[in-house]
């Protein structure tokens, strides 16, 4: 019982079925995991062992009973993005040091209410901006495949935990890659569904038009069984789309059991030349090639496709989050709640001090950028030619994908890197090339693993689908995962047992 947390979520639900172990059992094995070796990840900003006990054995208790839910009783834990009511919220920042939310997100308590147990809030860059986690108030965070160097980010320590065998899986946000990078950048599998998808409702906002929530777990298939209850319709997020919502789950069966011996015969993966250039690593290049000769293995033909160019995306979206972010913040003025700075000397010193001492460096560059972009005179400039330049990326993916069903692309440009005390912040916005376009057309998205390079860092492929297909993109990953083994490696933390 001590690889506990190795087994997939399947495995779990078998597990708690057959009792060959409780809930209880799996929650404190998990406890114990997260006691003896988070102290070398720093992946949890908050616990809360004691109501995931109690949660624990309420659900033991309701499966003697006969409740059937599936995910009655296994373990996950949420990005510290999402509000929980009673339990502290931070968003990374020192904004929220103190910040107990009174209410509970959408996700959180759809995914409560599918009977899953809360083990905690993980640590993430200071209100989701950043690509490697070294903007948290609370610590950087390490990646549990070579702690020196960094997980990824915004939702570093989503990816840590998973990663490290803390939790099976693990709630996310992406506004411009924080679920797809990180899990890149841990070997894990992590889906942004399709804009509008999953509430947004209780989810603290960066950049409300590319902001979206998903899933990180070992495989496509964990990523499934976390996305299923995460999706709703919900009236209290005005951009909630009302949509047909499938069975994750099941789709994925289905295709399995579908498949012949060319399980992906008839898939047309789209590659873009654009996506293969200059500023990416030759081995990690090397390996996404591989990987897309393992996927034609299968069956899928590869047809070259026309993506607008990732550095003009990557300008616009460095104009229109910030531009977002700008906004979002300014409800953050040390009155209604969070930090507010001591002794002030009139209304202004209040909120000049409280947002200049709770704000960290990164959150500050963004503010400043975001206002300059919205300021009167270069509104048009910036902003608006910004907006414009959006809606030719949707037109070219759109086009696109009338010659293929999923668009292929390496996650990042390189593997986890080390930090650096003079990290220029241009070049961490670099790293975020291949996944921005898919936040600022709205499509779904997700990184899967492909393998390790040389340093035993590992690589991630991302697979863009059409608006809605998030059940295509998990199938397709999940049939690529049945035939090859990238996804099974395990990081260094996740080898120890304790
Ligand atoms: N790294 C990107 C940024 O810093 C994306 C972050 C995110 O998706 N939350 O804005």
């Amino acid at each position: 019982m001590s690889e506990m947390h190795l087994l997939s979520t399947e495995q779990l639900i078998t597990g708690l079925q057959d009792k060959q172990f409780s809930s209880l059992e799996l929650t404190e094995h998990y406890i114990k995991r997260i006691e003896s070796l988070d102290n070398q990840v720093n992946s949890f900003i908050t616990t809360i062992f004691d109501s995931a006990r109690a949660q624990a054995s309420a659900a033991d208790a309701m499966r003697a009973q006969g409740d059937k839910r599936p995910l009655l009783g296994v373990p996950m834990a949420h990005k510290d993005i999402f509000c929980t009511q009673g339990v502290l919220t931070t968003c990374g920042s020192k904004m929220l040091h103190n910040f107990i939310s009174p209410y509970d997100a959408t996700i959180v308590s759809n995914i409560r209410e599918a009977g899953m147990i809360n083990l905690g809030k993980l640590n993430m860059d200071e209100f989701a901006m950043g690509s490697d986690n070294s903007s948290s108030y609370y610590g950087k965070v390490q990646n549990p495949w070579n702690l020196e160097r960094v997980p990824g980010g915004s939702s570093g320590g989503s990816a840590a935990a998973v990663a490290a065998g803390f939790v099976p899986m693990a709630t996310a946000s992406d506004t411009g890659g924080s679920i797809r990078q990180p899990a890149s950048f841990c070997g894990l599998t992590g889906i942004k569904p399709t804009y509008g998808r999953v509430s947004r409702f209780g989810m603290i906002a960066y950049a409300s038009s590319l902001d979206q929530a998903g899933t990180m777990g070992r495989s496509a298939q964990d990523c499934a069984y976390l996305l299923q209850p995460m999706v709703s319709h919900d009236e209290r997020d005005a951009t909630s789309v009302k949509h047909d919502i499938p069975d994750y789950v099941q789709d994925i069966k289905d295709a399995e059991a579908a498949a012949g011996d060319k399980p992906l015969d008839g898939l047309r993966i789209g590659v873009a030349k654009d996506y293969f250039t200059e500023g990416l690593n030759k081995e990690v290049e090397q390996t996404v090639r591989a990987a897309l000769k393992q996927y034609e293995a299968l069956g899928a033909t590869i047809v070259e496709v026309n993506i607008t160019n990732p550095d003009i995306t990557l300008a616009t979206y460095y104009m229109l989050a910030p531009a977002e972010a700008s906004s979002n913040l300014s409800r953050f003025d040390g009155v209604r709640f969070g930090y507010r700075c001591e002794e002030p000397k009139d209304l202004t010193d209040l909120y000049t001090r409280s947002r200049s001492e709770g704000f960290g460096p990164e959150v500050q560059r963004r503010i400043l950028t975001g206002t300059y972009a919205l300021s009167a005179g270069y509104f048009d400039a910036y902003y608006t030619k910004a907006q414009k330049v959006r809606r030719m990326i949707v037109e070219d993916f759109d086009k696109a994908f009338t010659h293929c069903d999923v668009i292929a692309s390496p996650t990042a440009p390189t593997t986890a890197y080390k930090l650096s005390d003079n990290l220029d912040p241009a070049a961490m916005y670099l790293g975020d090339v291949y996944t921005i376009g898919v936040n600022l057309a709205g499509l779904p998205a997700l990184s899967q693993p492909v393998g390790l390079t040389s340093d035993g860092l590992p690589v991630g492929l991302q697979l863009i689908g059409q608006y809605w297909q998030e059940s295509k993109l998990l199938s397709t990953a999940h049939l690529f995962q049945q035939h090859t083994d990238h996804h099974l490696q395990n990081s260094l933390i996740a080898k120890q047992n304790v």
